[in-house]
């Protein structure tokens, strides 16, 4: 039994993650300023023994002790993350540096949640971890890209300084229950429009691609990342099965049985056009790799969404 810290612990990814350990037998400590988690999100943990919650945020420093942290505080839709950019680099860049002082201080192993997003709009195609990426320094997702990809830099340069064990997965889109129905990502979008009977918004054309894995492949793919005692990573951990945006969106009519409609709005500047992880660094030296194919995973997904709207 570990005492694991969960910064980000009531998101959508970190309230699963903060599930997974607490059946395992692990202590979690789950750190969250509530920016875009949810108190539904860990509503079902609180009381339980094992559980503790501290509404925290990671700009500030924070004094606790424990043997492993995750790191995954930061806003993840692009309109969460540009809501407030100037916070959303603080929390990649300041709250990084807090949290690695913290983990320097317990000598705890660090998983930090980098993304895709380091890449940017990609030139490589799938894209491969040696890959250096292809980002707008100065464009509305900068505050995350770049912010993503200092907080990588912070995590190898404490590595390499301090000697700390760190972790790095770079998490390519994810999905499933509890993601907030009013997030704006995608996923989220199109569901929740078809249940409503409203459009589905596609941003430009819809033949940007993405790969979308589910929660439960990623949190596996996460702990196995945290619990091998060799690789530092990175890791792209997601599903390698490319979708176009028309394409989810006729998946998701189908999964609803919904008869709404498309309708096109601009596409938002420096959307990247395709996306997909080559996952062999992981399949290879992990032994993880996705089993749940979109159709099975957005069922789930719209059920949640079922309830959680009341139609
Ligand atoms: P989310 O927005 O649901 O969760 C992020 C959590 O961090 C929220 O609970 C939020 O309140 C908290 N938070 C934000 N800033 C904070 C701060 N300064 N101090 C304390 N808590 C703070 O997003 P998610 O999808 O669960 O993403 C979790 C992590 O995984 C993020 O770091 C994100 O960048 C990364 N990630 C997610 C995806 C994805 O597809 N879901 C893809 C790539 C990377
Ligand atoms: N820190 C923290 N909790 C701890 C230890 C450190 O929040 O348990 C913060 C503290 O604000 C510090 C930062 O992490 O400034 C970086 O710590 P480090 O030890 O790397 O640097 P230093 O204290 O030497 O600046
Ligand atoms: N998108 C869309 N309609 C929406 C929301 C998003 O067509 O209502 C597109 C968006 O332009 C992007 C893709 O879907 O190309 C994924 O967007 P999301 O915000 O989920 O994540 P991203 O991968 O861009 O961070």
């Amino acid at each position: 039994m570990s005492a694991i810290l969960v910064t980000g612990g009531a998101g959508f990814l970190g309230s699963h993650l903060c599930d997974r350990l607490i059946e395992r037998g692990d202590d979690v400590i789950c750190v969250d300023n509530f920016f875009t988690g949810r108190k539904q999100n860990i509503q079902h943990l609180i009381g339980h023994p094992q559980f503790e919650l501290v509404r925290h945020d990671i700009v500030h420093p924070l004094y606790l002790e424990c043997d492993q942290i995750y790191n995954l505080a930061c806003p993840a839709s692009p309109v969460a993350y540009q809501y407030n950019a100037i916070k959303t680099i603080k929390t990649s860049t300041v709250g990084m540096v807090n949290v690695l002082g913290l983990a320097k201080r317990c000598r705890a192993r660090i998983l930090h949640a980098s993304t895709s997003e380091v890449y940017g709009d990609p030139e490589v195609h799938p894209q491969t971890e040696d890959y250096w990426g292809h980002v707008n320094p100065l464009g509305p997702r900068s505050c995350y890209d770049e912010g993503k990809r200092v907080a990588e830099s912070l995590c190898m340069n404490y590595h390499l300084a301090h000697d700390l064990e760190v972790r790095l997965i770079r998490i390519f889109n994810t999905y499933g229950p509890r993601m907030d129905p009013n997030d704006g990502r995608v996923i989220s979008n199109f569901i929740t429009q078809a249940l409503r009977g409203e459009p589905l918004t596609i941003y430009g054309d819809g033949s940007q691609t993405r790969s979308f894995c589910y929660v439960d492949d990623l949190i596996a793919g996460m702990m196995k990342l945290m619990d091998n005692d060799e690789h530092t990573g990175p890791f792209n951990i997601g599903n390698p099965v490319e979708n176009s945006m028309l394409e989810l969106a006729e998946k998701v009519l189908a999964e609803t049985q919904s008869k709404s409609e498309l309708k096109n709005l601009e596409l938002p500047a420096d959307d990247p056009k395709q996306r997909c992880p080559n996952i062999e660094k992981a399949r290879t030296l992990l032994g993880w790799e996705p089993k749940v194919p979109l159709e099975t995973g957005l069922k789930s997904t719209v059920a949640y969404y079922r309830e959680q709207l009341g139609v």
